[in-house]
């Protein structure tokens, strides 16, 4: 059984087992469908399956998102060209190399 304004599933009364709850709503319902026929009941709900498709095709496009992201970034680490996030460490490596080179240059002029 599904709430007639949102759409979501209804969950049975612990206390009333007559009575189904919606959270969403804060609403309560009397399984027979005669206690909300005055609702116009075949829009509203039209309405909360088409919000519930909308937020649901949102969560979607969003997870498809993040997945793009992840895989974008990914792959820009193989990627030579780009230095954003997964570059930046080269340069530094090069600097601490380069460093080396030059402490190791000093030293040997120093004793020679
Ligand atoms: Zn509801």
């Amino acid at each position: 059984m599904k709430c007639p304004k949102c759409g979501r599933e209804l969950i049975q009364s612990e206390k009333n087992p007559e009575y189904w709850l919606c959270f969403t709503c804060k609403q309560k319902y009397k399984k027979k469908r005669q206690t909300y026929s005055n609702i116009p009941e075949k829009e509203v709900r039209a309405a909360g399956e088409a919000k519930v498709k909308r937020r649901y095709s949102q969560m979607l496009e969003a997870e498809e998102q993040s997945k793009k992201k992840k895989r974008s970034k990914k792959s820009s680490k193989n990627d030579i060209d780009n230095y954003d996030d997964g570059g930046s460490i080269v340069p530094l490596v090069v600097l601490g190399v380069l460093i080396i080179i030059v402490a190791a240059l000093i030293a040997y002029m120093y004793f020679k």
